[in-house]
């Protein structure tokens, strides 16, 4: 048996913030990020508009980008000690994700994360308060989707936990929120919708009910990415709803190896961090190539059907247009090819590689990939990442 999940409702269009207006409830906590959304006045809105529904509201702040096992029990704490009806996040996916965290150990002071990480094994929530979330960036989708990633900074671990339990009951897209976005940050989140879209048009899960989702989203970046990096509003809008779309399909379909690759590199390398969505966008096209020796008309259709080639072109006609579309946007988006480029040490990447593709096969995003890959293989698909060399096995 087979599981599609997804928000109660969703309100989106310029000014759906005030949806909070009409929400039934007595108490919300109101999750936050670093400042921006209190910076560009959203968090006033919020709350006025939450006064004027009757709601007595708090605001627990200052939620880190990659949360901590810290924060979350932090603010786990002080909504117990509130006892909200309603867990509000809003931002970008920092706090979404660690909201979704707190809201289970609101609910379940007594459990631990090594239990919440086993996959679809949450308790029960909704026994204390409802869930709303409210996206500022165009990328993770978390608003509407089963997923959270936390971070426990003391073991160098990063829980992901993933159950429909905290698929939030409504997310608001409200494209108001997204106009605040610098152009890199537009380029990176636009990149990782797209290849949530293209990882889940291809999983061992994909489904008649993602597969629509997945299309539509891809359709939608291609016409509305690089206007909206451009500083174009009206496909800023159409790429926060097509984030939304592509977290409709992964979340019901899961990922693939671009995933597993870019959680293990993002943190690796002693020369900084590489931002999720641009590590997604480097490694695609060559993951791509791997995978298509076993899901070459699954990328054709995607080529097809969202209009990046002629319908009568040869399968490996399609794949090849597919990944020249993806290098072409990578140019437009100012996002390196390869991880050389992107700055990471040659003598690092060496010393460094054969661990990171035995922690990248190990990840909970390999399962689902089209084709399935040995640590000697990621090794070797890492490498051609690392030089921009053919993918040729
Ligand atoms: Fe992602």
């Amino acid at each position: 048996m087979m599981r599609f999940t997804l928000p109660r409702d969703l309100y989106y269009g310029k000014g759906s913030l005030e949806h909070l207006k009409e929400l039934k409830g007595k108490k919300a906590i109101l999750v936050l990020g670093g400042g921006s959304m209190k910076k560009f006045g959203f968090v006033d809105k919020a709350l006025s508009y939450l006064k004027e529904a009757g709601i007595e509201t708090t605001l627990f702040e200052n939620v880190e980008p990659d949360p901590s096992v810290e924060t979350v029990m932090k603010g786990a704490e002080a909504m117990r000690a509130f006892e909200p009806d309603w867990i509000i996040a809003m931002g970008g996916g920092s706090p979404i994700d660690a909201a979704k965290a707190m809201w289970a150990f609101y609910e379940y002071p007594d459990v631990t994360f090594e239990e919440l990480c086993t996959p679809f094994n949450f308790p029960l929530l909704r026994q204390k308060a409802k869930f709303l979330a409210i996206p500022s960036t165009s990328g993770t989708a978390t608003e509407v989707t089963a997923f959270s990633v936390i971070t426990d900074y003391s073991k160098g671990i990063k829980y992901p936990l993933a159950d429909f339990n905290i698929t939030p009951d409504v997310a608001i897209v409200d494209p108001e929120l997204a106009e605040t976005m610098p152009p890199k940050l537009v380029a990176h989140t636009g990149m990782d919708a797209l290849t949530h879209a293209i990882e889940a048009y291809v999983s061992t899960l994909n489904s008649p009910f993602t597969d629509p989702l997945a299309l539509k989203a891809i359709e939608m970046v291609w016409s509305n990415l690089p206007v909206s990096y451009q500083g174009c509003m009206k496909a800023r809008e159409q790429m926060h709803y097509a984030q939304c779309l592509a977290g409709q399909a992964f979340s019901n379909a899961l990922l693939g190896i671009v995933h597993s690759m870019a959680h293990k590199t993002g943190a690796a390398f002693s020369t900084g961090h590489i931002p999720h969505g641009c590590a997604n966008a480097i490694y695609l096209p060559y993951v791509i190539k791997y995978n298509a020796k076993c899901a070459e008309s699954r990328y054709a259709a995607i080529a097809r059907k969202t209009g990046v080639i002629e319908p009568s072109a040869t399968d490996a006609e399609c794949v090849r247009a597919l990944c020249k579309k993806i290098d072409d946007f990578n140019v437009k988006l100012n996002i390196p090819k390869t991880l050389k480029e992107f700055g990471i040490d040659e003598a690092e990447f060496k010393e460094k590689v054969a661990h990171i593709a035995e922690l990248a096969v190990g990840d909970a995003c390999t399962g689902s990939n089209p084709r399935p890959i040995t640590p000697a293989e990621m090794e070797k698909l890492l490498t051609c990442c690392y030089y921009g060399t053919e993918v040729d096995f």
